[in-house]
């Protein structure tokens, strides 16, 4: 990956300059202030999807979504590495080659709620010989307490409306409160959606981290979706309000599945001068973010962004985003 970076993949450029020396970075293009109102970066979006190579290709917008500090950069770090390294099978990369791209870091700290996009859209020839350009979000919300989870659902929200595939980034398990999120998150998307009666969201990918159950079900995807079956079934017996969680996530996506990840090891999790080198991160964890990065992104899995059953390009993208932010500002 060729970019520059101070201590640990930190940027330390604010999302108002201009591009030092024109390399890739992530965008900050919605923030979410203090006072609860939004700030969409407009000028930096439309620099993004309105480039020449891009704008009238047809998107697959990727994004990865869900509570503080649970790794979602890191992974995204990783898928970064992948599209730079499409050709190569080792696109994973050095054992000691610290790790770029998006920050991550550890601390409990609290951060801007809000969305980031990678500056670079990747073109990606698919096995039908289309071409498409490829968006990767970062987004950041808190789900902690009241106040914050309304900015929180607003940015699941919209991250989940502009996305092909949306990644529900989840620790350890899935738990009720997860699913209740899931569905407070759509409905907010929803209610600003026009009505069809096509599903309104495309992939939903439940991504466990640190999944320490593997003799029940096994890692990666095969396990994932026995689990997530097991985990979503409405059942007859069950409380109302359980079933109407499930029921409302089966009719809110076209596509949902799961994917089983294991613990990277206590270098990551814990020690704060890990770099994100591979060296030290646990060989389980590399195995199978060999898998899912792939599983993810090799390019006949993209998905091209669909609103109300058109194919969406970058242009189009951009007008959707403006007009989805512009519902929220009420
Ligand atoms: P984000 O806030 O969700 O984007 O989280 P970050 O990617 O910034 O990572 C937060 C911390 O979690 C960092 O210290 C990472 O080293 C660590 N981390 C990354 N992936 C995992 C994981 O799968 N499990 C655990 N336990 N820690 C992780
Ligand atoms: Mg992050």
């Amino acid at each position: 990956i060729h970019c520059s970076f101070t201590d640990k993949g930190m940027y330390d450029w604010s999302s108002e300059e201009e591009e030092p020396d024109g390399r890739a970075r992530p965008i900050q293009v919605l923030i979410v202030k203090d006072d609860h109102s939004f700030e969409l970066d407009e000028a930096a979006l439309t620099r993004i999807l309105l480039a020449e190579e891009v704008r009238d290709r047809e998107v697959v917008a990727i994004s990865v979504a869900g509570a503080f500090r649970k790794g979602k950069s890191f992974l995204m770090d990783f898928m970064l590495r992948y599209m730079y390294n499409l050709a190569s099978d080792n696109w994973l990369g050095d054992a000691e080659e610290p790790l770029t791209g998006f920050s991550w870091r550890g601390g409990s700290e609290r951060e801007t709620t809000g969305i980031q996009i990678w500056s670079e859209v990747f073109l990606v020839d698919k096995p039908d010989g289309s071409k498409v350009a490829v968006l990767l979000m970062d987004t950041q919300g808190t789900f902690d307490s009241q106040s914050t989870l309304r900015d929180s659902a607003t940015v699941f929200a919209l991250s989940t409306m502009i996305s092909s595939m949306q990644v529900y980034n989840i620790s350890q398990n899935v738990q009720e409160d997860d699913l209740q999120h899931l569905q407070l998150f759509t409905e907010y998307g929803r209610l600003a959606m026009e009505e069809t009666f096509l599903k309104p969201f495309q992939s939903m990918i439940f991504l466990v981290r640190d999944w320490s159950f593997p003799y029940e079900f096994s890692y990666g995807q095969d396990g994932g979706m026995k689990f997530l079956e097991k985990r979503l079934k409405v059942r007859e017996n069950q409380h109302e309000e359980l079933q109407n969680v499930r029921k409302h996530i089966h009719s809110c996506f076209t596509n949902i599945s799961c994917f089983l990840m294991p613990h990277p090891g206590l270098k990551v999790a814990t020690n704060p001068h890990f770099d994100g080198r591979l060296r030290e991160i646990d060989p389980e964890f590399i195995d199978h973010l060999r898998v899912l990065v792939p599983w993810l992104l090799s390019p006949c899995n993209l998905d091209v962004k669909e609103i109300n059953g058109s194919n969406i390009t970058c242009r189009g993208l951009l007008e959707y985003f403006k007009a989805y932010i512009k519902i929220y500002q009420g």
